[in-house]
């Protein structure tokens, strides 16, 4: 690796040169360590003291410069995981006169993007954290492109999914521990440090129990332009006009376990008059998951990172998720969640073990998988008695975790019920024609006349012309909402009308003064802006 790093040519001498000259420059985006990604010239990494350096020059550039702040508590996450105390990024800085005194820095030719994994040994994870994010990172900055280098500083081995890191770029990325084969000061000439997080939907419990995150920004769009680029990247072609409907159960083989598998999957051909397959990630090649999953009609699986992979699957088709005894499927929604981004059209169904004699506990196993044979005997007595996990912060709640890692016998007749109240005939992906929401812009030319008959009855009329767009665009519904508001007055009477324009006569005063906003409806739900207040006077 270290001979792939300085395959390319750099003239070492102009560089150096440079570094001592110009320090290291910074300039970042965002106004919190939350929501910042910085770039770089120049920054450097003394991989002996594991801590970034910026040199300061006659020509460095520190923005934001936060002074002090900088360390409150930090200057960015370098995760996608939002203000994750062991996931700060900051670094140490020097004159560039210091380098005299320093290891000969190495220099990284290639355009860097620095962050952390958040935990790759779990698919959600790999996927929701680091994946889509790092993916979307690269196309927020037009210079981490395919030849950019990814550099991990999480301090991980490669773990389980590495394969699915090398596919976001040509070049290898590089773990926290193989930079000190490559020397003891690296200075990476140009790079990128943190993660755009506007793709996560999720977040995982650490200061309030786990739940969709507050203000999601992504939709079903954005993330099959991700799953369409893996896709490519996996040499996996999407077959559009596959002729066979089918439905995968994807089976978890340690622990989890759905009992009676066979006869799971037996009922849900019989019931759906499908083949029906089942997959696991200790069975099958990602490859062949992913392929299978990208043409299903249903995915059923129990409550797991796995699940993550309904990512692939086709519009139209079916989520079916399994939760074991005790274990509200309301309280853990990542993949609830997912289905249900606006534009991935997905039908998501949960079911719940509501039985305690289709359930079998572990509670002799160690606590990380679940036992609770380390907790008093009043705790573990209470466990085993409670119907419900109690809401709870992530990550080491023994009585989540002792649920969670409950094998289930399905109850066949409850499960397929459950579907069927949502699955009315064949489940699977419809070929849709495009639902795409398209707003509407401002209604133009807004005018009103006003009519005073007597001293007490007035008429306002007002009109308007269509939005700009709309004449390009197909809609089955138009309608207009009008407010109308005494001046002065925090109160106004709204309206929704068919036409562009209207006379107003009820609770109209003479000689008055009245605020009219008009805002374009399209099919029910798509409000546009409003249109800049027309002031009426009667
Ligand atoms: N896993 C699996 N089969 C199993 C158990 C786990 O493939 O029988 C995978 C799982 O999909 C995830 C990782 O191992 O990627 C960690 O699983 P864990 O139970 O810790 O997390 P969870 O699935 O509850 O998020």
């Amino acid at each position: 690796q270290s001979q792939e790093l300085s395959e390319a040519q750099i003239d070492y001498h102009a560089a150096l040169q440079a570094l001592v000259e110009n320090g290291t420059r910074m300039v970042c985006t965002g106004r919190m360590h939350t929501d910042r990604i910085c770039r770089f010239e120049s920054l450097c990494y003394s991989t002996e003291a594991e801590e970034f350096i910026y040199f300061h020059s006659n020509s460095s550039v520190m923005l934001p410069n936060l002074g002090s702040r900088r360390f409150q508590p930090a200057l960015l996450d370098l995760s996608s995981v939002e203000d994750h105390n062991t996931q700060y990024f900051n670094f140490v800085e020097l004159p560039a006169a210091a380098l005299k005194f320093m290891p000969k820095p190495v220099f990284v030719p290639d355009v860097a993007l620095i962050a952390n994994r958040f935990n790759p040994d779990n698919l959600m994870h790999v996927f929701h954290d680091d994946l889509l994010p790092i993916y979307y990172t690269m196309q927020q900055f037009s210079d981490l492109d395919l030849e950019a280098r990814l550099f991990f500083m999480e301090g991980w081995n490669e773990g389980v999914h590495f394969d699915l890191y090398k596919l976001l770029s040509n070049k290898q990325p590089l773990l926290r521990e193989e930079l000190k084969t490559l020397g003891r000061l690296l200075c990476f000439t140009k790079s990128y440090v943190g993660l755009s997080k506007i793709t996560t939907w999720y977040q995982y419990g650490f200061v309030q129990p786990q739940g969709p995150k507050a203000n999601i920004l992504v939709s079903g769009n954005e993330i099959r332009q991700f799953t369409k680029f893996m896709m490519q990247k996996l040499n996996i072609s999407l077959e559009e006009s596959s002729s066979e409907e089918y439905i995968v159960v994807f089976s978890r083989t340690i622990n989890r376990l759905i009992l009676n598998e066979a006869e799971l999957i037996l009922a849900l051909a019989q019931e759906f008059q499908m083949k029906t397959i089942s997959v696991s990630l200790e069975e099958h090649s990602f490859s062949d998951i992913v392929r299978l999953i990208s043409n299903a009609s249903m995915l059923v699986s129990m409550h797991g990172a796995q699940l993550v992979m309904s990512l692939f699957l086709p519009r139209g088709a079916t989520v079916v998720e399994l939760f074991p005894y005790a274990i509200n499927p309301e309280h853990y929604t990542p993949y609830k969640t997912l289905a249900t981004l606006p534009g991935m059209d997905l039908q998501y169904i949960a079911w719940q073990n509501t039985d305690r004699e289709d359930t079998v506990t572990y509670p002799d196993r160690p606590w990380d998988q679940g036992g609770i044979a380390h907790l008093d005997k009043a705790e573990q007595e209470r466990i085993i008695k409670s119907t419900e996990v109690p809401r709870h912060l992530c990550c080491r709640n023994a009585e989540w975790l002792f649920r969670a890692y409950q094998d289930t016998k399905v109850n066949i007749p409850s499960l397929i019920h459950v579907i069927r109240q949502t699955v009315k005939s064949k489940p699977g992906p419809r070929k849709q024609k495009w639902s795409g929401s398209l707003y509407p812009g401002k209604v133009r030319d807004a005018k009103c006349q006003a009519s005073v008959q007597g001293t007490s009855e007035a008429k306002l009329a007002v009109s308007w012309q269509i939005p700009w767009n709309l004449r390009y665009l197909k809609v089955r519904e138009v309608k207009y909402e009008v407010w109308i508001q005494e001046q002065g007055e925090n109160t106004y009477m709204p309206y929704i009308l068919s036409h562009q324009n209207h006379t107003f006569s009820e609770n109209i005063k003479p000689f008055t003064i009245y605020l009219v906003w008009i805002r374009c409806i399209f099919n029910k739900n798509l409000q546009g802006p409003f249109a800049d207040v027309l002031l009426c006077s009667t």
